[in-house]
């Protein structure tokens, strides 16, 4: 096995995983140990946000989910209240890829004041996503309709439509919906930009399918003159600030300055929006899911939560770049000798996963390896399916459970709790 293994490193090339199992045999049902014990549950590791955020010390890489996206631009039948197709696209592109620079510069929080919550990185991107059976379509639309390209926030009450939550931009025009999140920039009504008492202000909407984002032509048009002479523009860069917050409505998140939003590195506080604005703010949060100048901080239970819902069918796995089907022979997980690792959250791994001599993994959600892939367990090693499923979220069967024995040691299997192995090519 060592040999084989230090072939692929030092030739450099794959080789195919099922083609060269190495010294030993698939596992099947006799080599199983089911633990009858049955602990009463009062722990559900699988649905605790926290366990989903970034841990090195938990993976050997860290894993970038990719979303995919589709933004919509409407403007009026005559194309004068919102972006032109050719500086709409720019602008677009730019937004999107602002977006993502701001996930990549995740900040620590700064409440509770004197906190260490560490900023972990965030472990997904947004990907354009056009029709693949449309040529050219690159996930960026245009569309001109009198009816639907502005919003106006005092339609208000039963019955009123073109308020931000009439859900009729996504109706009429919303592409690929059950797999791409649709996103519409939309802009205030005309005639309320001439009213003194109306707010033309960048505002917005995160549903569960798509989002809404409304007034970025009016506000980038504008330069705001400071008193030190500098000049001040809205750019795509201020506008992925709201854009990630709308998203993150779409992702699973909740305000955090009114609401119990489910986590406990999130505390509520006054809402501000700077320091001293409104006037006597002291207290200001840098949270992407609060409404302040700055949102660019994610807590760790922010990150798990959303990626928590990455996991779940019924969440937000949909919107994903479904890639975890693709077996990659380069990505190996090796579990060192001796040492034990607790799998308290599902995941998605593209590579096989080798358990060293007298190391063990526990698995207590869902652990799902794509066609080809294996569990490689090492004389002495442990699996100890512990209430979880290992499994492959594909089509096609992941291939087993390989075991090497030697003629002292021989690996352990133990389902405990319910835990299970299913969609195996080799089942046990
Ligand atoms: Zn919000």
């Amino acid at each position: 096995m060592h040999r084989w293994l230090g072939c692929i490193l030092f030739v450099g090339f794959a080789l195919p995983g099922l083609a060269q199992p190495g010294k030993g045999r698939w596992a099947v049902a006799d080599d199983v140990q089911r633990d009858s014990f049955h602990l009463r549950r009062t722990f559900f590791p699988c649905s605790v946000p926290e366990h989903y955020a970034p841990d090195t010390s938990l993976l050997p890489e860290s894993l970038v989910y990719r979303i995919r996206i589709n933004v919509h631009i409407i403007n009026d039948s005559r194309g004068r209240y919102n972006f032109s197709e050719a500086e709409g696209r720019r602008w677009v592109q730019d937004l999107v890829a602002q977006a993502n620079n701001r996930l990549a510069a995740n900040q620590k929080p700064w409440l509770p004041q004197g906190n260490q919550i560490p900023a972990l990185p965030i472990p997904f991107r947004y990907v354009l996503t056009g029709r693949p059976y449309v040529p050219g379509d690159d996930g960026i639309y245009f569309h001109y309709d009198d009816e639907l390209f502005y919003m106006n926030k005092k339609a208000r009450g039963p019955g009123v439509v073109n308020n931000v939550y009439d859900e009729r931009q996504f109706q009429r025009y919303g592409i690929q919906k059950d797999t791409v999140i649709n996103i519409f920039l939309i802009e205030h009504h005309p005639d309320s930009l001439f009213s003194p008492t109306y707010k033309a202000s960048h505002d917005g909407v995160g549903k569960s399918n798509h989002a809404k984002l409304v007034g970025q032509y009016h506000l980038s048009r504008k330069i705001t003159l400071l008193p030190n002479g500098d000049t001040l523009r809205f750019t795509p860069w201020e506008a992925a600030g709201l854009f990630n917050h709308e998203l993150g409505h779409v992702l699973g998140l909740s305000h955090t300055w009114n609401l119990d939003d489910g986590c406990d590195d999130t505390p509520k506080h006054a809402g501000c929006w700077n320091f001293n604005e409104p006037p006597g703010c002291e207290e200001v949060s840098n949270n992407v899911m609060d409404y302040n100048a700055y949102q660019s901080a994610y807590t760790p239970c922010q990150i798990g939560k959303m990626v928590m819902s990455f996991h779940q069918d019924k969440g937000t796995r949909r919107f994903l770049i479904p890639d975890w089907c693709s077996y990659d022979p380069q990505k190996t997980w090796v579990i060192p000798g001796g040492r034990t690792v607790e799998l308290n959250r599902s995941l998605d791994w593209t590579g096989d996963i080798i358990v060293r001599k007298k190391a063990t993994l526990v698995v207590r959600c869902t652990l799902s390896l794509p066609p080809e892939a294996r569990i490689v367990l090492q004389p002495g090693s442990a699996l100890v399916v512990d209430g979880g499923l290992i499994t492959s979220r594909c089509s096609r069967p992941f291939a087993g459970i390989w075991l090497q024995e030697s003629r002292r040691q021989r690996p352990a299997i133990v389902w405990k709790r319910q835990g299970t192995i299913t969609h195996a090519l080799h089942p046990l």
